[in-house]
C-alpha cells in the first residue's frame, strides 16, 4: 500500500534520494564497498564531504564567511555547544517560542546570565512575538531563536536585528523556504526533518566565532575542532553525510530553495485553507505565524481526534498524531512530502468531516 507519512521527525526522504542510495548501496561508485562500510579518511568519503559542504554553501546562498560542520549528538547538543562556544561576556538572550527553543534556553542558563527576553508561552506557544518590540540586553554574546516550531506549528517570518551576532536552530525549516542565511551568524539543525536519516546535525557557523570558546567547552563540542579538521576530527556520521548529498543534489535540480518553496507553499496553502473553512477542524495558531512545515489541527473532541488519527492510519495516512505537549493531529509536510500526500490527506478529511458530523 502507498503511505503517506507525516511524521514530524525523522520524516520522508525524496523517492529519487532512496532510489539512488539503493542503486549505490552495496557498491558505492564502483569501489565495490558500501557507503556504511568504508573509511571516513577514504577518497571517496572525502569527495562525499565535500560535495555536501559546497552543494550546501551553494543551496543556501552562504558567502564565504562561514563553515560549515556536519556533527553528531542532534540539535540538542548545540543547546549546550552553542552557549559553551559563543559565551564571551557571559551574556546571552533567549527568545522562547515554544518547547526546543524553551529547551536551549535551559541548557544554556548553566553556562552564564542567559535570559529569556520574550516568549509566547502566555497563548500556549500559538504565535510568534513581535521582533522589532524585543529589548534585548545590552553587552550580550547572542540571540537565540528556533525559527521553526515544529511541534506548535508556527514560523518566523521577520527576524530580529540585534546589535549582537543570531543564532537559530533551524531544525524543523532550514531549505524549506528562501531565508537570507547570511543575516545569521551560526544557523544548526538536526538533519532528520528536512535532509537526511538521523544521524547528522548540521552547523553553520560565521568563521570569527569558533576562536573563544569557554574552557570548560568539550572538545568535541568546540566547532573550532570540527572546522580545522573539515568535520573528520572523528568519525563522521559517514552514511547520513552522504544521504544528505543526495538531498542536497535533488534540491539543486529541482530549482534549489525558490521551487521548493513555491511547492511548499501550495502544499501549506491548500491544507490551511481546508481547515479554515472546515466546520470540523480548526488549527490554534495565529495566521501571520503558521508554520508551511508543521500544521496541528484539532477536531473538537479528544475521542474524534483519535479516531481520525487511527482511520487516516488505516487509510494510509501515518503518524499523524500531535505532539503528546498539544494533543489532536499534526501533519509535517516538510521539503519530500508530494503535493499528492497533501491531497490525499484533504480528500481523507473531507470524508471524516462528512462521516462524523
Ligand atoms: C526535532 C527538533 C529538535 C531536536 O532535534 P534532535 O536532533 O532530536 O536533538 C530541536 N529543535 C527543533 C526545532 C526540532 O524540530
Amino acid at each position: 500500500m502507498k503511505v503517506y507519512n507525516f511524521s514530524a521527525g525523522p520524516s520522508m526522504l525524496a523517492d529519487e534520494v532512496k532510489l539512488a542510495a539503493q542503486r549505490d548501496f552495496l557498491d558505492y561508485n564502483g569501489s565495490g564497498m558500501s557507503v556504511t562500510e568504508m573509511s571516513h579518511r577514504s577518497k571517496y568519503f572525502d569527495d562525499i564531504n565535500n560535495e555536501a559542504n559546497s552543494l550546501l554553501k551553494e543551496l543556501m546562498n552562504l558567502n564565504d564567511d562561514y563553515y560549515v560542520l556536519f556533527v553528531q549528538g542532534g540539535a540538542s547538543t548545540q543547546f549546550e555547544a552553542v552557549p559553551l562556544n559563543l559565551l564571551q561576556k557571559g551574556k546571552a538572550d533567549y527568545i522562547v517560542t515554544g518547547n526546543f527553543s524553551g529547551k536551549a534556553a535551559k541548557e544554556a542558563v548553566k553556562y552564564g546570565d542567559c535570559q529569556v527576553v520574550a516568549t509566547s508561552k502566555d497563548k500556549n506557544f500559538t504565535y510568534i512575538p513581535d521582533v522589532d518590540k524585543i529589548n534585548f540586553r545590552d553587552d550580550i554574546d547572542y540571540v537565540h531563536l528556533t525559527s521553526n516550531n515544529t511541534i506548535f506549528g508556527t514560523r518566523y517570518t521577520k527576524f530580529p536585528t540585534p546589535n549582537a551576532p543570531l543564532v537559530a536552530d533551524m531544525s524543523s525549516n532550514i531549505l524549506s523556504e528562501v531565508i537570507d542565511f547570511n543575516k545569521f551568524d551560526l544557523i544548526y539543525a538536526g538533519a532528520q526533518k528536512n535532509i537526511a536519516p538521523a544521524g547528522v546535525t548540521i552547523v553553520i557557523v560565521k568563521k570569527n566565532l569558533v576562536e573563544n570558546p569557554m574552557a570548560i567547552c568539550p572538545t568535541m563540542l568546540k566547532y573550532k575542532t570540527q572546522a580545522d579538521a573539515n568535520s573528520l576530527y572523528n568519525t563522521p556520521p559517514c552514511f547520513a553525510i552522504y544521504m544528505a548529498m543526495l538531498t542536497f543534489r535533488w534540491l539543486k535540480r529541482i530549482g534549489g530553495i525558490p521551487a521548493i518553496q513555491e511547492i511548499n507553499e501550495y502544499k501549506a496553502g491548500l491544507l490551511y485553507d481546508y481547515i479554515d473553512n472546515s466546520k470540523l477542524f480548526s488549527n490554534p495558531v495565529a495566521v501571520k505565524d503558521r508554520s508551511i512545515m508543521n500544521v496541528p489541527f484539532v477536531t473538537p473532541d479528544p475521542e474524534l481526534d483519535a479516531k481520525f488519527v487511527k482511520e487516516a492510519s488505516a487509510a494510509g495516512l501515518v503518524s499523524l498524531k500531535g505532539h503528546r505537549l498539544v494533543g489532536g493531529m499534526r501533519a509535517s509536510i516538510y521539503n519530500a512530502m508530494p503535493v499528492e500526500g497533501v491531497k490525499t490527506l484533504i480528500e481523507f478529511m473531507k470524508k471524516f468531516e462528512l462521516e462524523n458530523k
